[in-house]
């Protein structure tokens, strides 16, 4: 039998097609594209549903209300297929990723989230590869969690970062090694694969909180510290300097970062490093955030943190909790220190 997989076409470049105003996704065009594609109805094939979503969306202009529509929709269909390949713009795959892998609880087929630098339709396209890999990866590897297939590289997609705007290696994980290398062979790192949950698949109900990133920089006055903190504002990314820290002489910023988590609102310090984990115990810099109230985000990129801080509170969670639940690792997004 074969198996069979079903794709989520969310928009994104790899549909594109170019028109007066440039590249832009056409209802219907990518699917007549590979239903002219020989190789996918080669025998090492699965076989493939396209659910085409309106309207086709360029990733920037996308919201957690998406991730919740791609999170149900693999919900229902999850027992029909073997495994999920979601098309998406590259801008915002490694938050809809994150957001993938903590919405879908249970997990225990693969979901790959894929897209290109350059649309199918033209001659010098990195879709190709990207899309038949997907599906193959979909379809018959052990890859139990969601994941993030690009330029050969298939990453942990709560660990998954853009880093190039526009090489076709536009992918990293710089703080957890790949799931998996497509050379010649499709090579999985089994040892860095998560096991398949025990629980059913499940996607809770969720509420829309208000969650926010704040990267800090040089001068950061504690005006706009607050203004960000302001009600309704439940969740903070701050990104901040090397191993989390940030201005001790700036009273101001300190103050207005006390007063919000007294209020309640959880903020998760996160570095502005590519690489390397948050340690707020290392300089006095640090200490004077965690003195403030703020918790560590450890190695957790800021778009897992964020995703993460967003599915929290939408399942309805109270602010001691999502602070506990920020700090411990639920799908593979962080390191905690030994
Ligand atoms: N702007 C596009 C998007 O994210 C870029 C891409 O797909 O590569 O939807």
């Amino acid at each position: 039998m074969k198996k069979r997989v079903y794709i989520v076409y969310t928009g994104g470049t790899i549909g594109m097609t170019a028109t007066a105003d440039g590249y832009a996704p056409v209802s219907g065009f990518l699917e007549r594209q590979m239903a002219d594609m020989r190789e996918l109805t080669h025998r090492s094939m699965p076989e493939y549903t396209i659910h085409e979503y309106s309207p086709l969306l360029d990733s920037s202009n996308m919201t957690p209300a998406e991730w919740l529509l791609i999170a149900a929709d693999i919900r229902d269909h999850y027992d029909e297929f073997d495994g999920f390949v979601v098309l998406h713009g590259t801008d915002t795959m490694a938050y809809t990723s994150s957001a993938l892998a903590f919405m879908l609880d249970g997990l225990r087929k693969p979901v790959v989230v894929t897209g290109s630098q350059i649309p199918l339709c033209e001659v010098r396209s990195d879709a190709r590869e990207n899309l038949i890999t997907s599906l193959i990866i979909a379809a018959e590897h052990a890859v139990p969690e969601v994941c993030l297939f690009f330029g050969a590289k298939l990453l942990r997609g709560c660990r998954a970062k853009k880093v190039h705007a526009d090489g076709f290696d536009a992918f990293d994980s710089p703080n957890y090694p790949p799931l998996g290398i497509a050379g010649i062979d499709i090579d999985i790192q089994e040892r860095f694969v998560r096991l398949p949950s025990s629980r059913p698949l499940e996607v809770a109900a969720m509420a829309q909180p208000v969650v926010g990133a704040l990267r800090l920089f040089p001068g950061i006055s504690g005006e706009v510290t607050r203004n960000m903190l302001q009600p309704p504002l439940q969740g903070l990314v701050l990104e901040a300097y090397g191993v989390g820290n940030g201005p001790e002489n700036n009273p101001g910023f300190l103050e207005a970062l006390t007063d919000a988590v007294d209020r309640g609102v959880v903020i998760v310090d996160c570095t502005q490093c590519l690489r390397g984990t948050v340690d707020l115990t290392d300089y006095a810099t640090g200490s004077a955030l965690a003195r403030t109230g703020v918790v560590s985000g450890y190695d957790m990129t800021a778009e897992a943190a964020l995703a993460k801080l967003h599915y929290l509170f939408a399942i309805g969670l109270d602010p001691g909790e999502v602070r506990n639940q920020m700090q411990r690792d639920l799908r593979g997004e962080l390191t905690l220190p030994e």
